[in-house]
């Protein structure tokens, strides 16, 4: 039975746990046994904890027994990203200066899927301040992809990827900030989601690049990305970027599925040379997929999106130089040589000089030098500029077509330990994702297939306008469907058994 269920889709899972074929408790059992049986080769999690998530499979037990109406996800288990506040678990954001802190509450997005009855497994591991596109840059050490243990699981939420890649969670939380969703979404076989910013909270959230982080779901199909998403986005007074709009129908456009008549453009920057053979083969069929379902394909050019990922690195350390001020020694976490001997700045500096791993320091040197006195206008002002010109290649693009489709990223999956030591390769993993952060926009992967020369996943991104959302959940599930019946079932199946 256990063996059964933790392949069973979240849709699925919350059909049998409404209609009581399966309680909540036996479907977390489940998940927590393979968990226990692979973590160690896997090593998604910072934490784990059995015992508050059998209590909260419980509680939704109880409610359902004395006939309470529980929402479209009660009981079925979830992984959070480390970098969410959870009132009852540890919150570290995979960095040594928060070790063990617990934070006092939840995060929005935690809270309103605790309230939903979604059962916290635990936090997942990620880069260091969801700094990072490997899971590598973890103070506690890397998560491995389930398709090839000595292979990336991408990042920044990497363990959040591994996790649902390896069955030991049918969902999880991530966070996106220049691609953290998508690209590990990618190079695992799954489908991952990037709201429109502003359209899930950032309370709660531990900041990295306030203008541009944003939370959204990691799935195994396109509707249950679209059930968790519509669990926790919508308003928040908490946040004040927060758009006070309703959410996008995602769930309805994952059910609908259809691209008849539908204008998709192709980016002419994202392709050719730089991209992994096996990964244009795979985009190349996607498009055909599409044509053959009605879609109207073209190409569209987007001049300024090949200096997305240079205003990225400006924008990015800029914002979390600012961000990391706050972990200090004196208010969180690590505090390093308090004696009577020091003064509060030399504890600060040690605190700060041990408690952050070497990409942190990077960003933060980075950044503090961009915004430093007259270098601001020409570093940090010239990037906030190219940021509008590209908002404005996606309003030209979305004037001519619906949704614009490229590869999520330029390769499948590297090898643990081959880009550790060339921050410049490891940037390159966002090349193509990066520019939906800077504008705002929705951006989805889905699977698109294995390449042929590695046998590893690729994934297929479509991005939509701002608060068009439904729009890349409705591509993306039909071409989910049509690749499926091409695959003869879900692409994961085609996954080594660990
Ligand atoms: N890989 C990118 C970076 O290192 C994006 C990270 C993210 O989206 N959190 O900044």
């Amino acid at each position: 039975m256990s063996a059964d269920i933790i392949k069973k889709s979240a849709a699925e899972l919350a059909g049998l746990i409404s209609s009581g074929e399966a309680s909540a408790v036996e479907v977390t059992q489940a998940h927590l046994d393979r968990i226990a049986a692979v973590e160690d080769s896997v090593k998604a999690f910072t934490h784990v904890d059995p015992e508050t998530a059998l209590a909260q499979a419980r509680t939704v037990d109880e409610r359902r027994a004395a006939g309470e109406a529980l929402g479209p996800l009660a009981g079925v288990p979830i992984a959070h990203k480390d970098v969410f506040t959870t009132i009852d678990m540890p919150t570290t954001a995979s960095s040594k200066i928060l070790e063990g802190w617990r934070p006092p509450y939840d995060a929005t997005v935690t809270r309103r899927l605790r309230e939903a009855g979604l059962v916290i497994l635990g936090k997942t591991n990620m880069d260091e301040f969801a700094m990072g596109s490997s899971t590598e840059n973890s103070a506690f050490g890397p998560t491995h992809n389930p398709w090839d243990l000595n292979k990336i699981p991408g990042g920044s939420s990497g363990g959040s990827s591994a996790a649902v890649a390896a069955y030991e969670a049918p969902l999880a939380t991530g966070t996106d900030t220049g691609g953290s969703i998508r690209q590990p979404a990618a190079v695992t076989g799954l489908v991952g989601m990037k709201p429109t910013y502003g359209g899930s909270s950032r309370y709660g959230l531990i900041a990295f690049a306030s203008s541009l982080d944003t939370p959204g779901p990691l799935a195994r199909t396109v509707l249950d990305a679209a059930l968790l998403h519509e669990a926790f986005s919508g308003h928040d007074p908490m946040d004040s970027t927060s758009i006070d709009q309703p959410v996008p129908p995602v769930v309805e456009a994952a059910r609908r599925a259809e691209v008849g008549g539908l204008r998709v453009g192709v980016v002419k920057e994202f392709g050719g040379e730089g991209y992994q053979p096996g990964v244009l083969a795979r985009f190349h069929e996607a498009v055909e997929v599409l044509e053959s379902l009605g879609a109207k394909v073209v190409e569209v050019s987007c001049p300024h999106f090949t200096y997305a990922l240079p205003a990225y690195y400006l924008i990015a350390p800029s914002e979390c130089s600012s961000n990391l001020a706050r972990f200090d020694g004196m208010r969180y976490g690590l505090r390093v040589g308090d004696d009577e001997t020091r003064s509060a700045e030399e504890v600060m500096a040690l605190t700060r000089a041990e408690g952050f791993g070497p990409e942190v320091k990077r960003r933060i040197m980075l950044g503090t030098y961009a915004l430093s006195s007259g270098y601001y206008d020409a570093y940090y002002g010239k990037a906030q500029q190219v940021r509008t010109l590209i908002a404005r290649d996606f309003d030209a693009a979305f004037e001519q077509v619906d949704v614009l489709i490229s590869p999520t990223t330029p390769t499948t999956a590297f090898a643990i330990g081959e880009r550790a030591d060339d921050p410049m390769a490891m940037y390159l993993a966002d090349l193509c994702t990066i520019p939906s952060n800077l504008a705002g926009n929705a951006a989805i992967s889905v699977p698109c297939g294995l390449a042929d020369e590695d046998s590893l996943p690729v994934g297929l991104q479509i991005m939509a306008p701002v608060l068009a959302d439904d729009r890349v959940y409705r591509v993306g599930a039909a071409v989910e469907r049509a690749l499926q019946d091409r695959w003869g079932g879900p692409l994961l199946a085609k996954a080594p058994e660990l």
